[in-house]
């Protein structure tokens, strides 16, 4: 099943290439090879290009990945990798974005990297990246704080906050006190202002006051930037007063967490009835190949925005109580899209007087935003 993914998803991105080369033939970048060969500890990764660029690598668990991004470059069409080998069990590649081509080296373990350089050809313009794949079982402790202390900042990274509700839309509230429109706005321009101290991080605002945006419009935005990350920020409320605590939502997979589906069809029901991207989309996809190029770009923005939520999450525990199952899944419009991992908060409930005090508390929400701040550094 795997190999027959694989080669269709091959088949289909050769397609995609064929129509962009016609157009981009001056200037293209190209990758065309991977080869593996054994290193000491594992196997090590070489990655042929014709001319200087950007990357950036970073292993990834459940499942354990390897994710290594390429500014700028398409694959040539005689791009070829030899048989998984070792911990490696596979390879998947694809055009993750407008800017960036991304190879997924699949693991059978746990697994980091060691060893990543360039290697430049004594003549013309080829590079090679070159780097070792190694189980984790196989590195020391020091060594692997020394890898995963070493960050990749050669890449920019765009994330865009989604202050929720907003005009005519207040989102929850308590009456007289806290109005949620107001709350996370409030906190989206704290976050904003901390992350941007980054200058590796381009930081917009879907909404930058009290103004009404569409669910479409916020996603449609958020692409039009092209989004590395989308976090949609909200603040939850609960007939039972005694409910509390901070929660990071993704979009669920099979509707597992119906309480939580619930609430989705509550949040958008705010301010559309019923949007569905996914739905739509596939109604209107004219062939096969756009509903499995779909379901796995789908899964795959999937996966991150899981990544992210956890890593979200362990953050914020050190500085606020939690809800019950703070990681939860939901059908949120927002959530659905396929070319960026998006997550969705609830910061606390407006209706629990414990959360209340913190949501209007300008230490809280400052404080929780540095969590923010390294969650997403810990991500990227
Ligand atoms: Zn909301």
């Amino acid at each position: 099943m795997w190999v027959f993914k694989k080669i269709f998803y091959i088949i289909f991105y050769f397609c995609v290439i064929f129509d962009t080369e016609a157009a981009f033939s001056e200037d293209k970048n190209l990758v065309s090879k991977i080869r593996f060969s054994n290193s000491d500890n594992g196997i090590r990764i070489v990655i042929d290009v014709d001319n200087e660029f950007k990357y950036e690598i970073r292993p990834l668990k459940s499942p354990p990945r390897i994710v290594v991004d390429l500014q700028n470059v398409t694959f040539d069409d005689s791009f070829s990798f030899p048989n998984p080998v070792g911990i490696v069990k596979g390879v998947r590649f694809a055009k993750h974005s407008a800017e960036i081509s991304r190879i997924v080296f699949d693991l059978n373990d746990s697994g980091n990297i060691q060893n990543r350089r360039t290697i430049k050809q004594s003549s013309g313009s080829k590079r090679k990246l070159s780097f070792e794949i190694i189980s984790e079982d196989k590195i020391s402790d020091s060594e692997l704080r020394k890898t995963s202390n070493r960050r990749n900042y050669s890449i920019r990274k765009t994330i865009i906050l989604d202050p929720g509700h907003g005009g005519k839309d207040p989102g929850t509230s308590y009456p007289r006190e806290v109005s949620e429109k107001d709350i996370v706005l409030r906190f989206s321009r704290i976050l904003k202002k901390n992350l941007s101290r980054n200058k590796n991080y381009r930081v917009y605002l879907t909404r930058e006051d009290d103004r009404f945006v569409s669910l479409k419009d916020r996603v449609d935005f958020a692409k039009s930037k092209n989004a590395d990350l989308f976090i949609s920020i909200h603040a939850d409320a609960s007939s039972a007063k005694s409910t509390k605590g901070f929660s990071v939502y993704t979009l669920s997979n099979k509707g597992i967490d119906k309480e939580a589906e619930k609430l989705a069809a509550i949040e958008n029901s705010y301010t559309e009835s019923k949007i569905k991207y996914q739905s739509n989309y596939l109604k209107n996809a004219l062939n096969p190949r756009d509903f499995y190029d779909f379901k796995t770009k789908l899964s795959q923005a999937q996966d991150d925005s899981y990544v992210f939520a956890g890593i979200l999450i362990d953050r914020v525990e050190k500085k606020s109580a939690l809800l019950k199952n703070p990681n939860r899944y939901a059908g949120f419009a927002v959530l659905k899209s396929t070319d960026f991992p998006s997550v969705l908060v609830e910061l606390g409930f407006v209706t629990n007087d414990y959360d209340r005090k913190n949501l209007r508390s300008l230490n809280w929400l400052s404080s929780i935003s540095y969590q923010f701040v390294d969650a997403i550094n810990s991500y990227f």
